[in-house]
């Protein structure tokens, strides 16, 4: 392999314990911790572990945590009511609502009535807008993990060529506003994009949010580019367990690239560190206080 590894796991330690720090600050300043709620509706098997995790994060920064485990029956009136309470919560500084939610439930819906300054996951259409508009937000965690890591990787992001694969509201849109504001120059790929191989083959920086195992190949890559992957893809083994892949065929990439992340252990902890960074700056921001330093 030639490629340099780019240690999510580290990073998002780094972040964690910075994190902490600021919230025993805050608990000291404020007189109580900031607070996350979770709410989980239903059992899917990958949301109920992510929700573990944001849950154990929460107790491990010394944030307040509000855990709302709801049956997969619960109806969109009854889930709106949940979170009309969270956003009247004084002790509540995020609310995160795991998707994807059950069919009877619109998710949009959803969020949209949580109050933008709690939405610690960036997805609420005015924490959007104001991200396109260069204005202060709450920036969704996944893509703004893949920022952090490129900015260490790579310092200044100004003129590089950058490809996104994936154009959801959740990672490629946020990404690609992220990018533009790092003065990168930005092409977002779908599934209706033409000769993708060619277009990702001119790109400085590539970030692969699809759901495809292994799409993108070893012959796709720039020698020396630097590779985000953020897809969690379980494919079968021998053993009936299954494994995880990111969107990159790792080992491939790997020989071509100048850094890439892997899966696991790559953009799946920054995430969590993103939610608790950003639990952090809407707790700061409700209590009047400049954002924390140094995140
Ligand atoms: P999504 O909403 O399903 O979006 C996938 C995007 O990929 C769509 O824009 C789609 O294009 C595009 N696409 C699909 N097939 C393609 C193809 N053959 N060529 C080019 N583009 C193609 O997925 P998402 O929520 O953004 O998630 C993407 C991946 O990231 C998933 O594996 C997910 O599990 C993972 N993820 C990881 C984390 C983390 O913490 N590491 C967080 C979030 C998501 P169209 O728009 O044209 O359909």
């Amino acid at each position: 392999m030639t490629a340099k590894l780019i240690d999510g796991r580290a990073a998002a330690a780094t972040i964690r314990a910075r994190v902490a720090d600021h919230v025993a600050a805050f608990q000291h300043r404020v007189g109580r911790a900031p607070g996350l709620a979770t709410v989980l509706v239903g059992e899917d098997p990958a949301s109920a572990v992510y929700v573990r995790s944001k849950n154990r994060a929460t107790a491990e920064a010394g944030m307040a945590g509000f855990a709302h485990n709801l049956p997969d029956t619960t109806s969109e009136a009854e889930l709106l009511q949940i979170v009309t309470q969270l956003n009247a919560d004084e002790r509540v500084d995020g609310i995160l609502v795991q998707l994807p939610l059950p069919g009877q439930i619109d998710a949009g819906r959803v969020i949209e009535t949580i109050e933008p300054g709690k939405d610690v996951d960036g997805f609420h259409p005015m924490n959007a807008g104001r991200l396109a508009t260069g204005l202060p937000s709450l920036v969704p965690c996944t893509p703004y993990g893949c920022l952090y890591l490129l900015r260490s990787e790579l310092g200044s992001l100004a003129g590089l060529d950058a490809i996104i694969i994936g154009r959801s509201n959740i990672v490629g849109k946020p990404m690609a506003q992220l990018l533009i504001g790092e003065s990168a120059t930005v092409t977002v790929a779908h599934s209706k994009t033409r000769d993708l191989p060619d277009v990702v083959r001119r790109a400085d920086i590539v970030v692969a949010a699809v759901g495809r195992a292994e799409m993108v190949r070893g012959d796709w890559v720039k020698p020396g580019a630097t590779v985000i992957d953020v897809g969690i893809n379980r494919i079968p083994t021998n053993d009936g367990k299954g494994r995880l892949v990111g969107d990159v065929a790792f080992d491939e990439v790997a020989q071509v690239a100048a850094a890439i992340t892997p899966v696991p252990g790559g953009v799946g902890p920054m995430t969590i560190a993103m939610l608790m960074r950003n639990t952090l700056v809407a707790a700061h921001r409700r209590a009047g206080l400049a954002d924390p330093e140094g995140l």
